[in-house]
């Protein structure tokens, strides 16, 4: 957000510390008071003046991008009611069996833990309650461009590319899609976004074939999530965050990848001091009011993030807490 002095109230002070620009993504837009990745929580969002809005992006049958966190639909969508009989063999609805069409008859809701089928987070938005689509990644782009226009603002992207090798094995080139919409929309030179992946060779392919200028963001995974073929624990070494800078700009690690406990109190460890020595940006996810370290308010939680562990900006389920925290 702005430049804020950092001053003590202290007199002789012979320097103050400079805030620098902290930058808050709408984590899945306004994820802790909508259901996530819905057209009307983007709009929330951007009313909140955050720097960036979040889309995951994943790919339909007929090509299409499409907004969602996972390439399933069956957490947070009616799927299963509406088309009982298009489940995989292992149970599940994959996003790139349907068409754009069917994916608008479905309706969004909150989310949901597959094995429990019970609410991830009970206290949010009302399940099932009002109508939310699944939007497309073309009408999350106009929504935004639409209301920076209206609102005389710049708030930027910060588009996601979904599972990039699911996707190739399905004959999907998913990165390829991404870029030309970007770029279709003007996002190559506007400095207004960032494109974030886990998988390092997706990132790669954007510098190298494509040739983007638009910053880039290694996502980092905690390996046993199997979320791509990466080795994650590697990243997180001083070797690691140095290739990481041959080919990204900033990294978006997990929280807990930043800090240990130890007899009760939260310690940073070396990760952010690393990236920043590779002349890494460090994007962590996500604060959420849900899950703050026990004993921590969000205020406690905010001033360690930004005054101690000095990341460059953060994902945030509830990011105009922390509009207003950096304000
Ligand atoms: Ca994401």
């Amino acid at each position: 957000m702005k430049l804020l002095l950092q001053c003590a109230a202290i007199l002789f002070i012979t320097s103050c510390a400079t805030k620098e620009q902290k930058e808050i993504i709408a984590h899945r837009s306004a994820s802790g008071y909508l259901p996530e990745h819905t057209l009307e929580g983007a709009a929330m969002a951007h009313a909140w003046g955050v720097d960036f809005i979040e889309p995951d992006v994943v790919m339909t049958k007929d090509n299409e991008l499409v907004i969602l966190h996972d390439h399933h639909l069956d957490t947070t969508t009616n799927v299963a009611k509406v088309f009982p009989n298009r489940a995989r063999k292992d149970g599940r609805y994959y996003v790139i069996d349907f068409s754009l069409k069917e994916l608008k008859t479905l309706k969004v809701h909150e989310r949901l833990d597959l094995s429990t089928k019970k609410r991830v987070f009970p206290e949010r938005f009302e399940f099932n309650k009002s109508r939310f689509e699944i939007p497309t990644l073309t009408e999350f782009i106009e929504l935004v461009q639409g209301l920076n226009k209206t609102t005389k603002r710049n708030v930027g992207i910060y588009p996601e590319i979904k599972k990039p090798e699911f996707h190739l094995s399905e004959g999907k080139d998913i990165t390829k899609a991404v870029i030309t919409t970007l770029r279709n929309y003007g996002y190559e030179e506007s400095g207004n976004i960032y494109i974030q992946s886990f998988w390092p060779a997706t990132l790669k392919r954007l510098k190298t074939e494509f040739k983007t200028s638009i910053p880039l963001v290694q996502l980092i995974a905690s390996d046993s999530w199997n979320e791509s073929s990466a080795n994650y624990e590697e990243m997180l070494t001083k070797e690691g965050l140095k290739e990481i800078s041959t080919y990204a700009d900033a990294i978006g690690p997990w929280l807990n990848q930043l800090y240990v406990l130890k007899k009760g109190e939260i310690i940073p460890n070396n990760v952010v001091s690393n990236a920043h020595e590779a002349g890494l940006k460090v994007h962590p996810y996500t604060h959420r009011l849900e899950q703050l370290p026990k004993g921590m308010t969000n205020k406690m939680f905010l001033d360690f993030v930004f005054d101690e562990l000095e990341v460059d900006g953060i994902f945030s389920d509830y990011a105009d807490l922390v509009v207003k925290y950096l304000d």
